[in-house]
């Protein structure tokens, strides 16, 4: 492991502090500034690296580069001066409190089923890989005992322990380390070795919320979020829900009840739907005089299965050689089908497209697609020169 004095180490809640700068290469990256003492954090261990200002001048990222904690800032700090940093807060206690949750979820995986964190990623959502299958109910359950360690407000404990206490204590670990280890304890839900930063008290981690898990090839992948972004993320959920459960006049814990019926029901309606067109369609078709000229027809309404099932009956009762059917999308645009009884259909297609500003296509004797033209000026069209 690294070091493990810097300012971000002794006081992981430094917010703005004073130092100087050791120096300042312009890179492609941008500026690389070293300090002689920092509270930003380098990207490491899944958290991502500080952001921030140094006198004043934007810190667009930081990372641990051969050793070294490098701030990228946007412009040149000249060596040999002072510098006043600023953490940006809010970013840094939103990792701190969403690293410190992953601490506990992945600790009491550990404990409860015996599996090891195997792949962590912090992006908007946290992603944590097992090495072994988590059902729904073990995650409701781990959701369950983790918001209990918050609870609790238990102290979040960082030691070195020496060669001799490491070789008899328990503790999670990703890679082999040797040299000085730094070990975070969770009481009654981690011991890990971990070199990032972490809250003091588990109750500062507000809450735990696990969002999915997901069978893997040799595991489970669960999503998480802790503290502020597990409770924005809620409030979303539940602002969804009152809204559905308004519209449906459900209460809010009958929502899925009442989506699910509605869900029949549309289902129901469908079928009795298809059924009355199919009818519809027959009349209409049935009304026709037997001809091989050809009929140019709008029928809003109709989706795309309809218009082929319409044009369908048409050639087959032998009413026309060639049909065009027109349905409006809105009063620019309409869809349309044309079918033929043997006539090979793409060079015409593509001269329609041209004149009414349309897409689509096809092979053989059915095209399909849309017109950039109202329904009633692609019928003239069409009516004249197909
Ligand atoms: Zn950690």
């Amino acid at each position: 492991m690294e070091e493990m004095n810097e300012l971000f180490y002794r006081d992981p809640y430094c917010r703005s502090f004073d130092a100087v700068c050791v120096s300042c290469e312009k890179t492609k990256r941008g500026w690389e500034v070293i300090l002689d003492d920092t509270a930003f954090y380098p990207e490491g261990g899944g958290q991502p690296g500080d952001h921030g200002t140094l006198n004043g001048i934007r810190v667009l990222d930081t990372r641990r580069i051969g050793g070294q904690v490098v701030h990228i800032t946007e412009q040149e700090i000249t060596a040999g001066t002072e510098v006043h940093g600023e953490i940006d807060w809010e970013r840094r206690f939103d990792h701190m409190q969403n690293h410190t949750g992953e601490h506990i979820v992945s600790g009491l995986i550990h404990i409860n089923y015996g599996y090891d964190n195997v792949g962590f990623h912090m992006g908007d959502i946290l992603q944590l890989d097992f090495d072994g299958e988590v059902t729904f109910e073990m995650m409701r359950e781990i959701e369950r005992q983790a918001n209990r360690i918050i609870w609790r407000d238990l102290p979040v404990q960082i030691a070195f322990p020496s060669e001799e206490e490491l070789s008899v204590l328990e503790y999670r670990s990703k890679k082999e380390l040797t040299g000085t280890v730094r070990i975070v304890t969770v009481p009654d839900a981690d011991i890990c070795a971990c070199c990032g930063t972490h809250l003091k008290r588990t109750g500062e981690v507000g809450i735990i919320h696990l969002l999915s898990c997901t069978k893997q090839r040799n595991g489970t992948r669960i999503e998480m979020l802790a503290g502020n972004r597990a409770l924005t993320y809620l409030e979303g959920i539940a602002d969804q829900n009152t809204g559905i459960s308004h519209l449906l006049s459900a209460k809010p814990l009958e929502t899925l009840k009442a989506v699910t019926r509605l869900n029949e029901m549309n289902g129901e309606l469908k079928y009795r739907m298809n059924g009355i067109m199919s009818s519809y369609l027959q009349y209409k078709v049935q009304a026709m005089e037997e001809s091989e000229g050809t009929i140019v027809m709008i029928e809003d309404g109709l989706d795309s299965n309809a218009m082929r099932q319409l044009c369908n009956m048409i050639i087959e009762g032998h009413k026309a050689g060639i049909c065009a059917v027109l349905a409006s999308n809105d009063a620019e645009s309409c869809r349309y089908l044309i079918m033929s009884s043997g006539m090979e259909l793409k060079d015409i297609c593509r001269t329609f497209n041209q004149k009414l500003n349309g897409k689509g296509g096809g092979r053989g004797v059915m095209v399909q697609g849309t017109y950039g033209v109202p329904a009633s000026e692609a019928m003239r069209v069409l009516k004249s020169e197909l």
